[in-house]
Protein backbone atom coordinates (compact mmCIF):
# COMPACT_ATOMS: atom_id res chain seq x y z
CA UNK A 1 0.00 0.00 0.00
CA UNK A 2 2.80 2.11 0.77
CA UNK A 3 4.78 1.55 -1.86
CA UNK A 4 1.87 2.08 -4.07
CA UNK A 5 0.68 5.51 -2.77
CA UNK A 6 4.69 6.08 -3.03
CA UNK A 7 5.22 5.55 -6.53
CA UNK A 8 1.82 7.60 -6.97
CA UNK A 9 3.40 10.69 -5.64
CA UNK A 10 6.60 10.25 -7.47
CA UNK A 11 4.86 10.43 -10.67
CA UNK A 12 2.77 13.58 -9.86
CA UNK A 13 5.81 14.77 -8.80
CA UNK A 14 7.86 14.05 -12.13
CA UNK A 15 4.68 15.35 -14.38
CA UNK A 16 4.17 18.38 -12.46
CA UNK A 17 7.97 19.05 -12.78
CA UNK A 18 7.94 17.99 -16.26
CA UNK A 19 5.25 20.27 -17.43
CA UNK A 20 5.30 22.94 -14.76
CA UNK A 21 7.67 25.33 -17.07
CA UNK A 22 5.76 25.38 -19.95
CA UNK A 23 4.73 29.07 -21.79
CA UNK A 24 1.42 28.92 -23.13
CA UNK A 25 1.24 29.77 -27.14
CA UNK A 26 -2.49 30.84 -27.76
CA UNK A 27 -4.17 30.84 -31.02
CA UNK A 28 -6.04 33.46 -32.60
CA UNK A 29 -7.60 34.01 -36.25
CA UNK A 30 -10.03 36.94 -37.10
CA UNK A 31 -11.13 39.12 -33.94
CA UNK A 32 -14.33 39.92 -35.29
CA UNK A 33 -18.12 38.86 -34.52
CA UNK A 34 -18.83 36.51 -37.25
CA UNK A 35 -21.74 33.87 -35.74
CA UNK A 36 -21.27 30.88 -36.39
CA UNK A 37 -17.35 30.89 -37.04
CA UNK A 38 -15.58 29.15 -34.41
CA UNK A 39 -11.94 31.09 -35.40
CA UNK A 40 -13.90 34.59 -34.82
CA UNK A 41 -13.37 35.91 -31.76
CA UNK A 42 -15.71 39.02 -31.15
CA UNK A 43 -13.68 41.85 -30.26
CA UNK A 44 -15.40 42.22 -26.49
CA UNK A 45 -13.95 38.97 -25.39
CA UNK A 46 -10.73 39.64 -26.71
CA UNK A 47 -10.69 42.57 -24.87
CA UNK A 48 -11.90 40.72 -21.56
CA UNK A 49 -9.04 38.01 -22.11
CA UNK A 50 -6.31 40.89 -22.47
CA UNK A 51 -7.69 42.45 -19.48
CA UNK A 52 -7.28 39.49 -17.51
CA UNK A 53 -3.96 38.86 -18.36
CA UNK A 54 -3.15 42.44 -17.68
CA UNK A 55 -5.06 42.39 -14.51
CA UNK A 56 -3.38 39.00 -13.52
CA UNK A 57 0.58 40.29 -14.14
CA UNK A 58 0.87 37.95 -17.22
CA UNK A 59 3.41 39.15 -19.81
CA UNK A 60 3.50 38.54 -23.33
CA UNK A 61 6.60 37.68 -24.98
CA UNK A 62 7.62 36.70 -29.00
CA UNK A 63 8.68 33.32 -29.81
CA UNK A 64 12.22 35.06 -30.37
CA UNK A 65 12.11 35.38 -26.85
CA UNK A 66 11.38 32.08 -26.23
CA UNK A 67 14.20 30.54 -28.43
CA UNK A 68 16.46 32.58 -26.80
CA UNK A 69 15.28 31.50 -23.32
CA UNK A 70 15.53 27.55 -24.32
CA UNK A 71 18.71 28.44 -26.15
CA UNK A 72 20.34 30.43 -24.58
CA UNK A 73 19.04 30.41 -21.13
CA UNK A 74 17.26 34.35 -21.86
CA UNK A 75 15.35 35.34 -18.78
CA UNK A 76 12.05 35.56 -19.25
CA UNK A 77 9.77 38.37 -17.58
CA UNK A 78 7.10 36.22 -14.92
CA UNK A 79 3.89 34.26 -16.01
CA UNK A 80 5.27 34.70 -19.78
CA UNK A 81 2.40 33.93 -22.77
CA UNK A 82 2.59 33.95 -26.05
CA UNK A 83 -0.25 35.36 -28.66
CA UNK A 84 -0.13 34.50 -32.23
CA UNK A 85 -2.37 35.44 -35.11
CA UNK A 86 -2.91 33.25 -38.26
CA UNK A 87 -3.44 34.08 -41.82
CA UNK A 88 -3.07 38.31 -40.81
CA UNK A 89 -6.84 39.44 -41.55
CA UNK A 90 -7.13 42.99 -41.54
CA UNK A 91 -9.17 43.15 -38.13
CA UNK A 92 -5.81 41.76 -36.75
CA UNK A 93 -4.85 45.51 -37.80
CA UNK A 94 -8.00 47.17 -37.18
CA UNK A 95 -9.27 45.95 -33.93
CA UNK A 96 -6.22 43.80 -32.18
CA UNK A 97 -3.43 46.08 -32.84
CA UNK A 98 -5.15 49.47 -30.98
CA UNK A 99 -6.15 46.79 -28.38
CA UNK A 100 -2.28 45.39 -27.40
CA UNK A 101 -1.05 48.83 -27.96
CA UNK A 102 -3.11 50.02 -25.37
CA UNK A 103 -1.68 47.71 -23.28
CA UNK A 104 1.83 47.36 -23.82
CA UNK A 105 1.33 43.97 -25.24
CA UNK A 106 3.24 42.04 -28.59
CA UNK A 107 1.66 39.25 -30.22
CA UNK A 108 2.89 37.54 -33.59
CA UNK A 109 0.99 37.28 -37.25
CA UNK A 110 1.78 34.33 -39.31
CA UNK A 111 1.23 35.49 -43.11
CA UNK A 112 0.36 33.64 -46.35
CA UNK A 113 3.03 35.22 -48.54
CA UNK A 114 0.75 34.92 -51.58
CA UNK A 115 -2.14 36.27 -49.67
CA UNK A 116 -0.83 39.55 -48.49
CA UNK A 117 -3.78 42.52 -49.17
CA UNK A 118 -6.27 39.77 -50.75
CA UNK A 119 -9.24 38.81 -49.90
CA UNK A 120 -9.58 35.63 -47.92
CA UNK A 121 -10.53 33.07 -51.00
CA UNK A 122 -8.10 30.41 -50.22
CA UNK A 123 -10.43 29.66 -47.46
CA UNK A 124 -12.68 27.69 -49.81
CA UNK A 125 -15.36 27.19 -47.97
CA UNK A 126 -18.14 28.59 -46.16
CA UNK A 127 -16.39 31.66 -44.30
CA UNK A 128 -17.49 35.08 -44.10
CA UNK A 129 -15.31 37.42 -46.93
CA UNK A 130 -12.77 39.70 -45.60
CA UNK A 131 -9.59 41.16 -46.39
CA UNK A 132 -6.03 40.08 -45.06
CA UNK A 133 -3.31 43.21 -43.81
CA UNK A 134 -2.26 45.26 -46.36
CA UNK A 135 1.75 45.97 -46.80
CA UNK A 136 1.65 49.33 -45.58
CA UNK A 137 -0.55 48.03 -42.48
CA UNK A 138 2.06 45.08 -41.65
CA UNK A 139 4.68 47.92 -41.78
CA UNK A 140 2.75 49.56 -38.52
CA UNK A 141 2.20 46.14 -37.21
CA UNK A 142 6.04 45.41 -37.30
CA UNK A 143 6.66 49.13 -36.61
CA UNK A 144 4.61 48.59 -32.67
CA UNK A 145 6.64 45.93 -32.10
CA UNK A 146 4.86 43.06 -33.06
CA UNK A 147 6.51 39.67 -34.84
CA UNK A 148 5.53 38.36 -37.96
CA UNK A 149 6.31 34.78 -39.43
CA UNK A 150 5.77 32.44 -42.30
CA UNK A 151 2.40 31.03 -42.49
CA UNK A 152 4.05 29.32 -46.36
CA UNK A 153 2.87 31.21 -49.70
CA UNK A 154 -0.16 29.94 -50.50
CA UNK A 155 -1.64 27.77 -47.39
CA UNK A 156 -1.42 24.16 -48.92
CA UNK A 157 -1.21 20.75 -46.76
CA UNK A 158 2.82 20.85 -45.99
CA UNK A 159 2.66 16.40 -45.93
CA UNK A 160 0.83 16.70 -48.96
CA UNK A 161 3.31 18.41 -51.10
CA UNK A 162 6.31 16.89 -53.23
CA UNK A 163 9.95 18.63 -52.27
CA UNK A 164 10.46 20.83 -54.51
CA UNK A 165 7.09 22.66 -53.66
CA UNK A 166 7.32 21.90 -49.78
CA UNK A 167 10.91 23.83 -49.97
CA UNK A 168 9.27 26.73 -51.95
CA UNK A 169 6.41 27.18 -49.71
CA UNK A 170 9.00 27.56 -46.95
CA UNK A 171 12.10 29.22 -48.70
CA UNK A 172 9.81 31.49 -50.79
CA UNK A 173 7.49 33.03 -48.53
CA UNK A 174 10.74 33.49 -46.16
CA UNK A 175 12.44 35.65 -48.84
CA UNK A 176 8.81 37.84 -50.00
CA UNK A 177 8.33 38.44 -46.28
CA UNK A 178 11.87 39.35 -45.59
CA UNK A 179 12.17 41.49 -48.91
CA UNK A 180 8.83 43.44 -48.37
CA UNK A 181 8.76 43.82 -44.75
CA UNK A 182 12.69 44.26 -44.06
CA UNK A 183 12.08 41.63 -41.38
CA UNK A 184 13.85 38.50 -40.70
CA UNK A 185 11.38 35.72 -40.63
CA UNK A 186 12.14 32.86 -38.30
CA UNK A 187 9.44 31.46 -37.37
CA UNK A 188 6.68 29.03 -39.20
CA UNK A 189 3.57 28.24 -38.82
CA UNK A 190 1.82 25.25 -40.21
CA UNK A 191 -1.12 25.16 -42.38
CA UNK A 192 -4.18 23.31 -40.48
CA UNK A 193 -1.19 22.31 -37.81
CA UNK A 194 -0.12 19.55 -40.03
CA UNK A 195 3.68 18.30 -40.40
CA UNK A 196 5.71 15.09 -40.59
CA UNK A 197 9.42 14.38 -40.08
CA UNK A 198 9.84 15.27 -44.02
CA UNK A 199 8.10 18.68 -43.05
CA UNK A 200 10.30 19.43 -39.96
CA UNK A 201 13.87 18.35 -41.59
CA UNK A 202 13.14 21.17 -44.53
CA UNK A 203 12.14 23.94 -42.04
CA UNK A 204 15.53 23.68 -40.21
CA UNK A 205 16.93 23.49 -43.85
CA UNK A 206 15.50 26.99 -44.73
CA UNK A 207 17.05 28.25 -41.30
CA UNK A 208 13.85 28.83 -39.21
CA UNK A 209 14.30 28.86 -35.31
CA UNK A 210 11.00 27.20 -34.70
CA UNK A 211 7.54 26.01 -36.07
CA UNK A 212 4.13 25.97 -34.63
CA UNK A 213 1.29 23.26 -34.52
CA UNK A 214 -2.33 23.07 -32.68
CA UNK A 215 -1.81 21.19 -29.49
CA UNK A 216 -3.77 18.41 -31.17
CA UNK A 217 -0.87 16.45 -33.41
CA UNK A 218 2.15 18.48 -31.29
CA UNK A 219 4.00 15.97 -28.80
CA UNK A 220 3.48 16.93 -25.27
CA UNK A 221 5.57 15.35 -23.38
CA UNK A 222 8.76 16.71 -25.01
CA UNK A 223 9.29 20.21 -25.28
CA UNK A 224 9.99 20.20 -29.49
CA UNK A 225 10.73 23.93 -31.05
CA UNK A 226 9.84 22.81 -34.49
CA UNK A 227 6.22 21.30 -33.20
CA UNK A 228 5.41 23.68 -30.61
CA UNK A 229 1.67 23.18 -29.57
CA UNK A 230 -0.71 26.12 -29.77
CA UNK A 231 -3.77 26.19 -28.02
CA UNK A 232 -6.95 27.57 -30.02
CA UNK A 233 -9.52 30.36 -28.69
CA UNK A 234 -12.37 29.35 -30.03
CA UNK A 235 -15.60 32.52 -30.28
CA UNK A 236 -17.74 30.43 -28.03
CA UNK A 237 -15.25 29.94 -24.61
CA UNK A 238 -15.91 31.30 -21.52
CA UNK A 239 -13.45 33.26 -19.61
CA UNK A 240 -13.30 30.24 -16.59
CA UNK A 241 -12.00 28.23 -19.49
CA UNK A 242 -9.31 30.95 -21.05
CA UNK A 243 -8.25 31.25 -17.47
CA UNK A 244 -6.97 27.71 -17.51
CA UNK A 245 -5.22 27.37 -20.71
CA UNK A 246 -3.14 30.76 -19.79
CA UNK A 247 -2.58 29.15 -16.56
CA UNK A 248 0.54 27.11 -15.50
CA UNK A 249 -1.87 23.78 -15.83
CA UNK A 250 -2.59 24.28 -19.23
CA UNK A 251 -0.41 21.50 -20.62
CA UNK A 252 -2.71 19.23 -18.55
CA UNK A 253 -6.10 20.53 -19.73
CA UNK A 254 -4.93 20.11 -22.84
CA UNK A 255 -3.50 16.52 -22.30
CA UNK A 256 -7.23 16.06 -21.13
CA UNK A 257 -8.92 17.46 -23.94
CA UNK A 258 -6.47 15.19 -26.40
CA UNK A 259 -7.65 12.29 -24.77
CA UNK A 260 -11.13 13.34 -24.42
CA UNK A 261 -11.36 13.59 -28.50
CA UNK A 262 -9.56 10.30 -28.75
CA UNK A 263 -12.12 8.42 -26.71
CA UNK A 264 -14.93 10.70 -28.87
CA UNK A 265 -13.56 8.93 -31.99
CA UNK A 266 -13.39 5.51 -30.32
CA UNK A 267 -16.91 5.69 -29.82
CA UNK A 268 -17.66 7.07 -33.04
CA UNK A 269 -15.44 4.25 -34.40
ZN1 LIG B 1 -3.97 29.28 -41.56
Amino acid sequence: MLVTLLSIATLILVFLIRFNNRIPILMYHRIATVPGERNSLPPEKFKEQLDYLKKHGYNTITLNDLYNHYSLQAPLPPKPVILTFDDGYEDNFLIALPMLKERNMKATVFLIANWVGKENKWENFNHQLTRTMKWEQLQQWKAAGMEIGSHTLEHPFLTQCDEVRLLEELMESKRVLEEKLAVKIEFLCYPYGFFDDKTISTVKQCDYKGALAIFANAPLWKQDMYALPRIPVPSRQPLWEFVIKVSRWHIIFIMLRKLERGVKYLIRK
